[in-house]
């Protein structure tokens, strides 16, 4: 007997149709002709049909009777069917694949299976190759996947293959449906005599394997980015397996930074340096040392920024690579680091002192400064002077006396 299609045909679907794909069709037809959308004057006449071949399809025993017997078979049933309107309201109202209607769940694509692979700055830098072991699920190779002999397996006619199953059950004036594990195929999805089962898989189709893959950390790789081995997930029947992907998970380095293709590192330079020249150095994250000269003359200011070009990470497959960026920090010398004398030297060297201004005329408080002492002082200062002096710069809490 040839199979009627039409249903199928108004869809756009084949007559094996998962029920996603159904759904699928569904939502794309309706959003297309529902008279809201499309004016035309075939839209009306089109979303009734695509309404109604989707209310028989997405309906399991609806779709049996029709799959058998064609639509000649379904007008015995229950009269009328439903109004287009309601059935895109149910659908779009109940949300994305939980609408009503909807058939079992059935994947086209097994889950893609995700690790994070963590990687150091260095590794980032340099590149590594790193194996990993999986074990995954891959159909039984002594069956192929079939779980008993060929041939002799047949589609459980319940579920057709699905391994699960629907129950209507009516709640007042709803009507719901559950999914449950087949019972006729015990959620296997189909029958087999047991002297032709597949000894090695007993059955199940699949077994578990041992997979070694080599993953290629190449340099310049950024956190976050992954890998992807497409196809290596765990094998079903019937399913396209999903992907492994690895995601790179970039660990923090302690001396750098890393700020996309730059690497950023603070740098604390000693006084006589920042102001006479002289060199600094550091190990890179290459393993290599930078050494930079700083000629004198040139001076280093408390937080300034210089760019060491191209001593940045590796810019990924392009060859090249960014900068370093170096901000500094002055180390001071301690209280009484020369005596009077020295100190006085100091003064034929450096630019002149900066001469306060005081307006004639002008009262004057003369004051003393003390050592910030945070148990002391921390509250007062908050409250009446709002320091901004809090990063260690300065000695902030000045007492005043009045004269
Ligand atoms: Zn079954
Ligand atoms: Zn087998």
């Amino acid at each position: 007997m040839v199979k009627e299609t039409k249903f199928y045909d108004v869809l756009g679907v084949s007559a094996t149709a998962s029920d996603t794909e159904l759904k699928k069709a569904y939502r794309k037809a309706a959003l297309k002709y529902h008279p809201d959308k499309n004016s035309t004057p075939e839209a009306v006449e089109k979303f009734k049909e695509i309404s109604h071949a989707y209310e028989i399809l997405s309906d399991e025993e609806k779709r049996d009777v029709y799959d058998q017997y064609g639509e000649d078979g379904l007008s015995g049933q229950g009269g009328p069917g439903m109004n287009a309107e309601d059935i895109f309201s149910q659908f779009f109202g109940g949300g994305f694949g939980g609408g009503f209607g909807g058939g079992p769940q059935r994947p086209t694509k097994g889950k893609d299976i995700k690790h994070s692979i963590g990687c150091t700055l260095e590794d980032l830098y340099k590149g590594k190759t790193t194996k990993l072991a999986l074990n995954k699920t891959v159909l039984c190779k002594d069956c192929d996947g079939r779980g008993g002999a060929e041939g002799k397996v047949k589609e459980c006619p319940d579920c057709h293959g699905s391994g699960m199953k629907f129950v209507t059950r009516q709640m007042g004036p709803m009507i719901q449906r559950f999914q449950t594990q087949c019972d006729k195929c015990q959620g296997t999805g189909d029958l087999c005599d047991p002297k032709d089962r597949c000894t090695t898989c007993k059955g199940k189709k699949t077994q578990t394997e041992r997979k070694i893959l080599q993953v290629h950390i190449d340099p310049g790789m950024k956190d976050g980015q992954r890998i992807v081995f497409s196809g290596e997930g765990d094998q079903e029947p019937g399913i396209t397996p999903g992907d492994v992907i690895f995601v790179v998970d970039e660990r923090p380095n302690a001396e750098f930074q890393r700020r996309g293709n730059d690497l950023y590192k603070e740098y604390e330079v000693d006084l006589l340096t920042a102001l006479a020249g002289g060199e600094i150095g550091f190990k890179h994250i290459s393993g290599d040392w930078i050494k930079i000269n700083i000629t004198p003359g040139e001076v280093i200011a408390p937080g300034e920024t210089k760019i060491v070009e191209g001593q940045g990470m590796p810019i990924y497959r392009h060859g090249g690579k960014g900068n370093l960026i170096i901000k500094f920090t002055v180390e001071f010398p301690k209280n009484h680091f020369a005596d009077e004398d020295k100190l006085k030297e100091l003064a034929s060297i450096l630019p002149p002192r900066k001469q306060v201004q005081i307006p004639e005329g002008a009262e004057v408080d003369e004051c003393e400064m003390v050592k910030y002492d945070p148990a002391k002082h921390q509250q007062r200062s908050r409250a009446s002077y709002d320091s901004d002096d809090e990063d260690g710069q300065g000695q902030p809490g000045v007492q005043c006396a009045s004269q």
